[in-house]
């Protein structure tokens, strides 16, 4: 069976074409820029990938740039879309446009070639919680959820604008079109790391202590690498897979995290900052009905942020 993923560098997708190699898949992948080293290494040397990989060089602002990538897939996982939270000068430009327009392409190009079966949206938990319902104790988001590009837009959150009018768009363009669309939403990413380079999810487990000091109520809502690529592959193999899916593995007061952070490497928490008696944040559920039913389960927060640290310290991120 052939797929295609798009943006295929990134932490993600690098697993997500890794686990579709292992599974017997010939992948057609898209970056950026295929003559980047960095960008395409980690990819070539996977398993299976000599006989099944082949990289396209594809761009989500350009129309029919990826006509020459689906063509002859069975399904399509479309994963590229920018992650970017500060120094954002221009938001239209260096998020939305990215983020809006490019699903747009990728899918005007899927409803070309009818021997696309579905498509698989990465979309995010930022186009789900983000709709001035308060996250109190007592409450279950869950799929029926969707953020409000106008709370989004007062509060500057231009990420999560961005992936909520993609998600949108994608669903009525979908609509309209007679395409078979399937969203996964996760919260933040961790884990192994496939690519040289951080991403910014792996990257601010380096820093979450930062967030004790203006945020000490916040919550870490955190999901393994892995349990999302396979979701992804789940949402396209499981024919009664349908609509979106919210995946998050845990939903723990920032300070909890950062006790189990401190065991596997004091830097990541100072004493002073992990010994406070923090108050406890109001402990809001994700629903992991729908998820579980595409037969899913959860790595458990301690394997993933052990995980994610062996990776930072054999990476050379984080000092051994
Ligand atoms: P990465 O930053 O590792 O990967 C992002 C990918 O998108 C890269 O391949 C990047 O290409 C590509 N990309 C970005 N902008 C463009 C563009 N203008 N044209 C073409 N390609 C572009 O991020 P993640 O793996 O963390 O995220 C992947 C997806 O998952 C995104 O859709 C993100 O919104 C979503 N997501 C991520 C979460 C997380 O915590 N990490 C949580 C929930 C959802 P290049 O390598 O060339 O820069």
């Amino acid at each position: 069976k052939v797929v295609c993923v798009t943006g295929a560098s990134g932490f993600i997708a690098s697993w997500l074409v890794k686990l579709l190699l292992q599974r017997g898949y010939v992948v057609k992948a898209t970056v950026r820029d295929p003559n980047n080293p960095k960008k395409t290494e980690h990819l070539l040397s996977l398993e299976g990938a000599k006989e099944r990989l082949h990289l396209f060089k594809a761009d989500l602002l350009e129309e029919g740039s990826f006509d020459l990538v689906v063509d002859g897939c069975e399904g399509v996982f479309h994963t590229a879309s920018p992650v970017l939270f500060s120094s954002i000068s221009d938001p239209q430009a260096e998020l939305i446009d990215p983020a809006v327009k490019g699903t747009l392409n990728v899918l005007k190009s899927c409803v070309k070639f009818p021997t696309i079966k579905r498509v698989v949206l990465t979309s995010s938990m930022a186009a789900v919680v983000l709709n001035g319902r308060p996250l109190t104790s007592n409450v279950v988001v869950d799929e029926t959820w969707f953020s409000d590009p106008l709370v989004c837009e007062e509060l500057k959150e231009w990420y999560f604008l961005s992936k909520t009018l993609a998600e949108e768009a994608a669903w009525k363009f979908a609509k309209e079109n007679g395409i078979d669309l399937v969203a996964i939403n996760p919260s933040y990413v961790i884990g192994p790391l496939l690519q040289p380079t951080l991403n910014f999810s792996v990257e601010m487990v380096l820093d979450l202590k930062k967030d004790i000091d203006g945020v000490t109520s916040a919550n870490y809502t955190s999901t393994d690498v892995r349990d999302v690529a396979s979701a992804h592959i789940q949402a396209f193999e499981v024919p009664s897979a349908s609509g979106r899916y919210c995946l998050v593995a845990n939903v723990t007061p920032i300070h909890e995290a950062l006790k189990i952070l401190k065991e596997l490497h004091p830097t990541l928490c100072p004493t002073e900052i992990c010994e406070q008696d923090i108050p406890s944040a109001p402990q809001y559920q994700i629903s992991q009905e729908k998820a579980k039913s595409l037969g899913l389960d959860f790595l458990p927060l301690e394997v993933s942020l052990r995980d994610t640290i062996e990776c930072l310290k054999e990476k050379g991120f984080l000092e051994a």
